[in-house]
């Protein structure tokens, strides 16, 4: 038993993760498998008894909630990247069953957290679903996934260099909250995760056993730190932010992208470098990061104009959505400015 005078504030945790081959599961009961064309393509063979695999497309609410009740098994598998298993930690936890996450990219850091998240009224809310009971890495499946894909995840470390920069700025401004106040241990802890993605980007990049192990530990080590602090401030600010506003702004206008998917680590990758000159940051180590870990911050299907647009209105959107402050807040992006800082990060 708990004392009576202890605090009940719950600290989450990390899945179990298991490392092995797909030739080594077999799953016997009646499952539920959620995936994408292609991660189903680089799961051939895996003995999983299912009916057809369900293939997801969608990221609102109303799409998750319509498969959850399109689906009946004995257990839940995601196997695929961010918005697969986003969506399986939700039908999982809506119907209470088992979740087996299977990434076949490392692309965000969903199979880790117990929160999915999901666009609604032009901005993305976390619903709170569950953590995989079980994360499955087989690393010859993520070594030949695509180089543009798979360690794209490594956008969500890279970010921690402008988040910190963000929450710093708001400490100093007296704008963080009583439960979400500045700790040195947490800047130092996420600086150091930083620096160690910073050295080891071109290994990561490379695809190699040694960079891609190494690039799932610095996310569970960013997912930890951000449960000991009980927010995510080290990793998500105005680099977010920008990502939410121009994601609402190109699914508003769907023929922006031309059907391309663009994907999360991209986006983030290019607010980074947008909002690290916003900053005044030495914002030049961070492409080269980006370049050496063939993350593509220049997506064909996002125009420049888009770009311009949505930092202009960034300051607006930040209000409008009550996102917590960041440079975004108070910094008045002109048309000039805009057009300034987009050429400086894409020349
Ligand atoms: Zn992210």
């Amino acid at each position: 038993m708990l004392p009576d005078d202890c605090s009940h504030e719950k600290i989450g945790r990390l899945p179990s993760i298991v490392r092995c081959s797909l030739a080594d599961i077999k799953e016997r009961r009646e499952a539920v498998v959620l995936t994408t064309e292609p991660a189903w393509e680089a799961v051939k063979g895996i003995d999983v008894h299912s009916q057809q695999p369900v293939y997801v497309d969608g990221n609102t609410k109303a799409d998750m909630t319509a498969l959850a009740e399109a689906c009946e098994g004995e257990v839940i598998y995601g196997i695929g990247g961010g918005l697969v298993i986003d969506t399986a930690k939700y039908v999982a936890a809506s119907h209470g069953l088992p979740l087996i996450a299977f990434p076949t990219i490392l692309s965000t850091d969903a199979f880790l957290t117990d929160a999915t998240g999901v666009r609604e009224n032009g901005c993305v809310h976390y619903l709170p679903s569950k953590a995989p009971d079980t994360v499955i890495i087989d690393m010859d499946v993520l070594c030949n996934a695509p180089a543009p894909m798979r360690a794209s995840g490594a956008a969500d470390v890279l970010s921690i260099a402008t988040a910190i920069w963000d929450w710093q700025e708001a400490e100093k401004m007296g704008a963080n909250p009583s439960t979400q106040q500045v700790t040195p241990q947490a800047i130092d802890i996420g600086s150091t995760l930083l620096q160690t993605l910073l050295d080891n980007a071109r290994e990561i990049g490379s695809g190699t056993p040694t960079g891609l192990k190494l690039l799932l530990d610095l996310l569970c080590m960013e997912v930890q730190l951000c449960h000991l602090c009980g927010h995510s401030r080290v990793e998500e600010g105005s680099e977010h932010h920008f990502v939410y506003a121009i994601e609402n702004h190109l699914a508003s206008t769907n023929e922006t992208t031309n059907g391309e998917t663009v994907l999360h680590g991209e986006l983030v990758g290019l607010g980074i470098l947008l909002m690290a000159v916003l900053q005044s940051q030495p914002w030049m180590q961070y492409r080269h990061a980006l370049e050496c870990l063939q993350i593509n911050y220049r997506p064909s299907a996002v125009a420049p104009d888009v770009i311009a647009e949505t930092l202009i209105n960034l300051s607006d959107y930040v209000m409008q959505h009550q996102l917590p402050y960041t440079v975004a807040t108070t910094l008045r992006v002109t048309p000039d400015i805009a057009e300034r800082t987009i050429q400086t990060i894409l020349d």
